[in-house]
C-alpha cells in the first residue's frame, strides 16, 4: 500500500484545486529558517534561491491538505497563515451544492 499519496485529486467530490486552500508566507516576517520546508512532507513548500539568497517558497499550495494547518505551529516567527476555516468551509459547501445541482 502507498504511504501517502501527494496530492488528494477531489475533496468530498470537489476538485482540490477549486479550493482555495493552502499557506501563505509573510516575508516581511519570514527569517528564511526552513522549518517549513522540513516540516511538511507533501511538497507544498520548496527551497528557491533568489538573487543568490534561499527562501522557502509556497510551490504546490494545492497539496496542502484542506483544514490541515500544522506547519503553523512550526514557524518560529509565525510567518504562516492559512484561509478562513470557516469561510472555506462555506465555499465548498457551495460548490458541493452546485453539483448535486448539475451546474
Ligand atoms: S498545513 Fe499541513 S499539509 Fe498544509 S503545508 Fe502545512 S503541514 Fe503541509
Ligand atoms: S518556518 Fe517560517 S520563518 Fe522559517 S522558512 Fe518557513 S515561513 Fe519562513
Amino acid at each position: 500500500m502507498e504511504a501517502t499519496s501527494i496530492t488528494e485529486e477531489t475533496y468530498h467530490g470537489i476538485p482540490r484545486n477549486k479550493i482555495p486552500w493552502g499557506p501563505t508566507i509573510d516575508y516581511d516576517k519570514c527569517i528564511s529558517c526552513g522549518k517549513c520546508v522540513d516540516y511538511c512532507k507533501l511538497g507544498v513548500y520548496e527551497i528557491e534561491e533568489r538573487e543568490g539568497k534561499k527562501i522557502s517558497v509556497v510551490k504546490n499550495p494545492n497539496n496542502c491538505v484542506v483544514f490541515c494547518t500544522g506547519c503553523e505551529e512550526q514557524c518560529p516567527v509565525g510567518a504562516i497563515t492559512h484561509p478562513s476555516k470557516t469561510e472555506t468551509r462555506e465555499i465548498i459547501r457551495k460548490l458541493r451544492k452546485a453539483q448535486q445541482t448539475g451546474e
